[in-house]
């Protein structure tokens, strides 16, 4: 069986419209709106004892909660990243504790890997020979790996900014890629023109199915099981297209229909202060964002003007109690490479928008003495070498 047999289809975030079937592709068909996967969670029997007893650490290890079985994953092993503790940070914070949830230490480096992993594993279920996405590079980068795992011809549009890292391993990986002149939305537009002359491209990128964003849940189903299935007190997510903090919220929500970990943690969006549509409308009480004119951060992962996921993410971190905090670049970056410098830690430069927002959250008084804070780590460190090296000289060292 290719299938979870508890999968039942998707259901729109935004006209709550059933879609039925186990080959559900694209937006709502209704609405446009971004589709999630789901299940009949009453027919999902999981205890702990059962997760422990399991030896792989990949992410289908959880594939209860996934739409298809283990067997039929296009899999590298993504999954399994640990959580870090950071006594130094907690302590700075006036926190009980602080966690890293690193999840640089995927196959190609980023989170995006488990999203690939799902959403790759459609496309090949469906019969697709070619999966395409525009990226701003780790998304890219990840599709290309797990295409050319799956046997798949792929197809990814980065801005001209992208990092080196990103651009070469497309290549290694034997993707096609176009790099257009310019940020994210023009690399954007450049897909949706090539997509409309290609019915056989199949999308992999994040919202435009119900796939990537259903494989990002598992990293949160992960911390749950790290901290013994106790719900951390606040998560705080690096965030361009908020993807992440609405499968976080999800997974939260699963979690807790299932009895394993009740509630939902204060979910937290940190954007750069260069691009920040997210915090905007939070802090202007918005129920929508709206699109940031002139794009300008040293943060090109998360550098996104226009995020498809925006909406959900406010929702996510509304109905949490938790917020958005808008990092400058020099704080962001001091962030990354002070974590490297006192905890060994190697986080990317738009992850390093996390620590930024936990000092403000602290500076703030926004956060208690007995929490248990995560910060996600949502690619490597060492693929921005050169960003977090800068910083360092620019500070004269
Ligand atoms: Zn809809």
């Amino acid at each position: 069986m290719e299938t979870n047999p508890a999968f039942t289809g998707a259901r729109c975030t935004a006209c709550d419209a059933t879609v039925d079937g186990d080959d559900v592709a694209g937006r709502c068909p209704s609405c446009g709106g971004v589709l999630d996967a789901a299940y009949e969670l009453d027919a999902v029997d999981l205890e702990p004892t059962t997760l422990a007893a399991r030896t792989t650490r990949s992410q289908w290890r959880y594939h209860e909660l996934l739409p298809f079985s283990p067997e039929a994953a296009v899999t590298t092993m993504e999954g399994g990243t640990p959580l870090v503790p950071v006594p130094s940070l907690a302590e700075e914070l006036g926190v009980a504790a602080v966690y890293v949830k690193d999840e640089g230490r995927n196959p190609t480096g980023t989170i995006d890997d488990r999203g690939q992993s799902v959403a790759v594993t459609a496309a090949k279920r469906a019969g697709a020979s070619d999966v395409a996405l525009a990226s701003t590079g780790d998304d890219g980068q990840s599709a290309a790996a797990y295409a050319a795992r799956a046997g798949l011809d792929s197809h990814t549009f980065v801005p001209s900014r992208a990092t080196f890292t990103n651009k070469a391993m497309v290549n290694v990986h034997g993707g096609d890629m176009s790099v257009v002149e310019g940020r994210i939305d023009a690399a954007a537009s450049a897909f949706a023109d090539a997509v409309a002359e290609h019915d056989e491209w199949h999308p992999v990128q994040a919202l435009s199915t119900p796939y990537p964003h259903e494989g990002l849940k598992t990293a949160y189903v992960e911390i749950a099981e790290a901290l013994d299935w106790e719900t951390p007190d606040r998560v705080i997510h690096p965030t361009g297209r908020g993807a992440g903090l609405h499968a976080f919220r999800k997974a939260a929500r699963e979690l807790d229909a299932l009895g394993l970990a009740s509630g939902t943690p204060k979910l937290y969006a940190a954007q750069a202060e260069g691009c920040a549509p997210i915090v905007r409308a939070f802090e202007e009480g918005r129920e929508a964002y709206e699109p940031w004119d002139a794009p300008d951060t040293i943060c090109g992962r998360i550098e996104i003007p226009d995020p498809a996921g925006g909406n959900l993410a406010l929702d996510a971190i509304r109905e949490t109690g938790g917020g958005a905090v808008a990092a400058p670049d020099p704080e962001t970056l001091e962030g990354a490479t002070s974590l490297a410098g006192t905890a060994g830690l190697e986080l990317s430069a738009s992850s390093g928008t996390a620590v930024a927002a936990a000092y403000a959250l602290a500076e703030r008084g926004e956060l208690d003495a007995d929490d248990t804070l995560v910060l996600v780590n949502a690619g490597a460190g060492s693929k921005d070498d050169d960003v977090l090296r800068s910083h360092l000289m620019s500070k004269g060292i």
